[in-house]
C-alpha cells in the first residue's frame, strides 16, 4: 500500500528517524519502569493516548510494549487505512476522528498517559484540553514547535513566558527533553520541533477558584505589554461596583505594588494571591 500523502491543513508532518521515534517511546513512563509518581506506591497508567499516530513511526514502538495499553486518535482517514493495513495489532486500538472533539471522559474512564508528535497548528488547543482532563492525565510526552516547548517550559520574568506557561506549570512539572531539526520529517516543518515531557505535580487544590485563575491569567497576558493595573482595569472596575467601594477604597486596592508589574513576571503562586484578591469580599 502506498504512504499517506501529507496534508497541510491536519499538519502531518511525518517523523521518518527512527531513533529518535524510539527515545520519544521510551522517555514515557510505564508501569513497572521503577519510578513512582505523585504519591508512595503509585503506578504510572498503562492506557496511553497518542495523538495523531500518521504513518505510525511511534504507534509501532507503542504496541510492541506490553506494558502500554494504547489507543490512537486519528483523523486523516488515509491514516486510520495505513495504520490498520500496516500493523495488525493495531485493530481495535484506532479511534477515527478530532481530538478537540472527542469525550475524552467515555474513552478514558481512567488515568491514561498522553504521547503524541502533535500538529503543530493546533497544540494550544490540545494543551488546553489535557488541561480540562488533568486529574486523569498524570503524563504527556510530546514533540511540539520548538518556541512552544520553550515557551512551556519557561520560568517567569522571560519573554516567551505566557498563557500556557502558567496555566500548565499550575499542574505539571516540565522537562523540556531534546530539540529536533526539521530534517527528521517528510516533508520537513518550517520550524524546529522539540520534546518535552509533563509529569502532573502534587498540586491537588489551588489554593482559588480555578476557571477565575484562567480568566485572570489569560485577561493579563492579553495584553502583555501592560502593567496589571492597566489590563485587570475592566475587573477593578468590575469588583469596585460590585461591592460599592468609593474613591479611597478603590486607590487602596490598586496600591498593591503587584498591579505596577507586567503578566511575565508573576509565577504561578503570585497569580493564586492575585485571582483571591478579586474573590468576593475579602
Ligand atoms: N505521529 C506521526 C504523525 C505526526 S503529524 C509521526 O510522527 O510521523 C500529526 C498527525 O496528527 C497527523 O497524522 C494528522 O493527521 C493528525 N491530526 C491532525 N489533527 C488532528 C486532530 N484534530 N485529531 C487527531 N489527529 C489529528
Amino acid at each position: 500500500m502506498m504512504e499517506v500523502r501529507a496534508k497541510k491543513a491536519l499538519g502531518q508532518h511525518f517523523l521518518t528517524d527512527l531513533k529518535i521515534a524510539e527515545s520519544i517511546v521510551s522517555s514515557l513512563r510505564l508501569p513497572g519502569c521503577g519510578e513512582k509518581y505523585i504519591s508512595e506506591g503509585e503506578d504510572w497508567p498503562s492506557q496511553t493516548l497518542e495523538i495523531g499516530p500518521g504513518m505510525g513511526v511511534l504507534s509501532q514502538y507503542l504496541l510492541r510494549k506490553p506494558e502500554a495499553d494504547l489507543k490512537m486518535i486519528e483523523i486523516d482517514n488515509e491514516s486510520v487505512a495505513y495504520l490498520l493495513s500496516h500493523f495488525p495489532e493495531a485493530d481495535g486500538r484506532v479511534i477515527y476522528g478530532d481530538f478537540l472533539k472527542m469525550d475524552l471522559d467515555s474513552l478514558f474512564p481512567g488515568q491514561f498517559n498522553v504521547i503524541g508528535n502533535f500538529p503543530y497548528n493546533i497544540s494550544s488547543q490540545i494543551f488546553f484540553r489535557i488541561l480540562d482532563c488533568r486529574g486523569r492525565i498524570p503524563q504527556v510526552v510530546c514533540m511540539i514547535q520548538k518556541e512552544v516547548a520553550e515557551r512551556i517550559a519557561e520560568k517567569p520574568g522571560s519573554k516567551t513566558y505566557g498563557i500556557l506557561s502558567v496555566l500548565l506549570q499550575a499542574w505539571y512539572d516540565i522537562e523540556y527533553l531534546f530539540t529536533v531539526g526539521s530534517g527528521a520529517f517528510a516533508p520537513p516543518p518550517k520550524v524546529q520541533s522539540a520534546v518535552i515531557r509533563l509529569k502532573r505535580n502534587s498540586r491537588q487544590d489551588l489554593g482559588c477558584d480555578p476557571s477565575d485563575f484562567k480568566f485572570i491569567v489569560k485577561t493579563a497576558f492579553g495584553q502583555r505589554r501592560k502593567t496589571l493595573r492597566n489590563s485587570l482595569k475592566p475587573l477593578i472596575a468590575s469588583k469596585a461596583s460590585r461591592e460599592g467601594w468609593d474613591a479611597e477604597r478603590l486607590a487602596a486596592f490598586v496600591s498593591d505594588p503587584v498591579f505596577d508589574l507586567r503578566p511575565e513576571r508573576l509565577g504561578v503562586e503570585d497569580f493564586v494571591s492575585l485571582t483571591n484578591k478579586f474573590a468576593s469580599r475579602q
